[in-house]
C-alpha cells in the first residue's frame, strides 16, 4: 500500500495566488495525498467555507495559522495580502513578499508543522510554461516579439529593487527545485512543454486548469472571495439574455484604475451597443452618481449592463452560455477561466506578466484581440481610449473574424475540460506526480 503523503502549501499572499493553489490542493486532496495550507488568519477566512464543504464531501484538508505582523511592520492591522494594502509603494508589497518569502524556510515557525516529515521535496507552482520561459530567459519556440516597453520593470531594470529581489529569488527557488508544477494543460501549449522538458531538460507537470474543479455553482460564487452580487440575480439577468450576447469586463483582483479610465470604458460601452457586466473595483459613494460615470449611464444601461461593485463570482459568469466575450487584464487565472469558457478575449494588459499572457491569446492560441496597450504601468495600466475599446470589443463580438475565435475558444475549452478528466493529460500528470512523489518518500 502507498504510503501516506502529506504535502505543504504556502501560497503567496495574493488573491490571484491563494485561488488557484486552494484549487489545486483540492485537487491533490482528492487523489489520496494529506494537504495542508500554511497560511495567516484573514487569507485563511477567505477560504474557509470552501474547506468546509469540501469536509461535508469526505476531503480533509488542514490549514496551519501563522501571524502575520502587520502593526510590527508599519501596515494596518488586518493589512495580510498584497490586495489588501493601503498604497501601492513597493514597501507595502515588500513587506508581504517577505514574510512568503521568510516562511518557505525551515528556519521558521513552520518547523513544528514540518516535525513528523521524514523527507521533503519541494515543488514550484507555476503558471504558463510559454510564460515561465519568457520570464527566464531560458529561450522559447516559436518567435513572440515584446516591445521593451510592454517588459516588466523589474526584468530590465539594473538597479536592484524589491521586486528584482523577488524574481531572483524566484529563479533560485527554480533552480533548487525538484520540478515545476503548472496550472496549464499540456495541449494549450503543447510545443513549450515540449520544449521546456525535452529540450531544456527540467521535470514539470502540467495539472491544470485548476479552476475547473470547482463543480458546483456555490463554489463557483465563493470563489476566493464573498460575491458582492447574490447568484441568483445575476444567474436571473443572464438567463434573460441571448447567448453569446454579453460582454464580461473584469481586470482582477489588483489592476485599479483612475477615474478617467474607467469614464472612457463607460462611454466606449455604451457606444458600442452591446450588453454587458462590468466589474468595477470602486465602491460606490454616498452621492447619487459615481464621479466616474458618465451622467446618467446607470439609468441608460438599465437591463443592459449590470455593474458589479466589488468582487464578482467571475468563474460563474465566465461559463453562462450568456456570455460572448470577456476584456481581461491579462492575469494568468483569468486567462485559463476564459479559455475554459471558450470565449474570445480582448487583451488589456497592464503589469505584472501579463503582456506575456496577451501574446499567449492574439498570437499563439489566436483567440484574442488586443486593445492596444503599449506599455507596462505598475497596478494601472496605461491610458487607452475610447475608440480602441470599442473597435476591440466589437471585432470580438461581432462578424466573422469573432466566430473564427469563438469557434477556436471553443475547442479550446473541450480540450480543457478532456484533460482533467480521467485518462486525460492533467489527470495523468496529476497521477505521475504523486506517484513520483510517494516513490521519492521511501
Ligand atoms: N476574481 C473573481 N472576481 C473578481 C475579481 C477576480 O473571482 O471580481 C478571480 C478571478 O476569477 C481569478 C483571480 O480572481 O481567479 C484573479 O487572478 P488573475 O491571475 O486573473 O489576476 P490578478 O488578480 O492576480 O491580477
Amino acid at each position: 500500500m502507498r504510503r501516506e503523503i502529506h504535502m505543504f502549501f504556502l501560497p503567496f499572499l495574493a488573491h490571484g495566488h491563494l485561488i488557484p493553489v486552494v484549487d489545486m490542493v483540492k485537487m491533490f486532496a482528492s487523489r489520496g495525498v494529506k494537504p495542508t495550507i500554511v497560511t495567516t488568519p484573514v487569507n485563511a477566512l477567505l477560504f474557509s467555507n470552501t474547506i468546509e464543504r469540501s469536509k461535508e464531501s469526505g476531503i480533509h484538508i488542514g490549514v496551519e495559522l501563522l501571524n502575520f505582523p502587520a502593526v510590527d511592520v508599519g501596515l494596518p492591522e488586518g493589512c495580510e495580502n498584497a490586495d489588501l494594502t493601503p498604497t501601492s509603494e513597493d514597501g507595502n508589497w515588500e513587506m508581504i513578499t517577505q514574510f512568503s518569502r521568510q516562511h518557505s524556510c525551515f528556519n521558521s515557525p513552520l518547523k513544528s508543522c514540518y516535525k513528523n516529515v521524514n523527507q521533503i521535496v519541494w515543488w514550484l507552482i507555476r503558471s504558463s510554461i510559454g510564460l515561465l520561459m519568457l520570464q527566464t530567459n531560458s529561450g522559447s519556440p516559436g518567435d513572440i516579439k515584446l516591445t521593451r516597453n510592454q517588459v516588466p520593470d523589474y526584468v530590465k531594470q539594473d538597479a536592484e529593487t524589491n521586486s528584482t529581489k523577488l524574481l531572483k529569488a524566484i529563479k533560485e527557488a527554480e533552480l533548487k527545485s525538484y520540478g515545476v508544477v503548472v496550472n496549464s494543460f499540456y495541449e494549450l501549449e503543447a510545443t513549450y512543454a515540449d520544449y521546456y522538458r525535452n529540450v531544456l531538460g527540467k521535470k514539470s507537470w502540467h495539472v491544470g486548469p485548476v479552476s475547473l474543479c470547482s463543480g458546483k455553482n456555490i463554489d463557483k460564487v465563493e470563489r476566493g472571495n464573498k460575491s458582492a452580487i447574490d447568484e441568483q440575480e445575476c444567474l436571473e439577468w443572464l438567463e434573460s439574455k441571448e447567448p453569446n450576447s454579453v460582454l464580461y469586463i473584469c481586470f482582477g483582483s489588483r489592476t485599479n484604475f483612475t477615474s478617467s479610465q474607467l469614464k472612457e470604458i463607460a462611454m466606449a460601452l455604451e457606444a458600442s451597443e452591446l450588453q454587458f457586466i462590468w466589474v468595477v473595483r470602486k465602491q460606490k459613494n454616498n452621492e447619487e452618481e459615481d464621479d466616474w460615470l458618465p451622467e446618467g449611464f446607470e439609468k441608460r444601461m438599465e437591463g443592459k449592463g449590470l455593474i458589479i461593485r466589488g468582487w464578482a463570482p467571475q468563474v460563474l459568469i465566465l461559463d453562462h452560455e450568456a456570455v460572448g466575450g470577456f476584456v481581461t487584464h491579462c492575469g494568468w487565472n483569468s486567462t485559463l477561466e476564459g479559455v475554459c469558457a471558450g470565449v474570445p478575449m480582448v487583451t488589456w494588459p497592464a503589469f505584472a506578466e501579463q503582456f506575456y499572457n496577451e501574446k499567449l491569446l492574439t498570437q499563439v492560441l489566436n483567440i484574442g484581440v488586443a486593445v492596444g496597450a503599449q506599455k507596462w504601468v505598475r497596478l494601472m495600466g496605461e491610458f487607452v481610449e475610447r475608440e480602441s475599446i470599442e473597435k476591440a470589443v466589437k471585432e470580438m463580438m461581432k462578424g466573422d473574424k469573432a466566430e473564427e475565435m469563438r469557434n477556436k475558444a471553443k475547442a479550446l475549452a473541450e480540450a480543457a475540460k478532456k484533460a482533467v478528466e480521467k485518462g486525460g493529460s492533467s489527470y495523468s500528470d496529476l497521477d505521475a506526480l504523486i506517484e513520483e512523489i510517494s516513490l521519492r518518500s521511501h
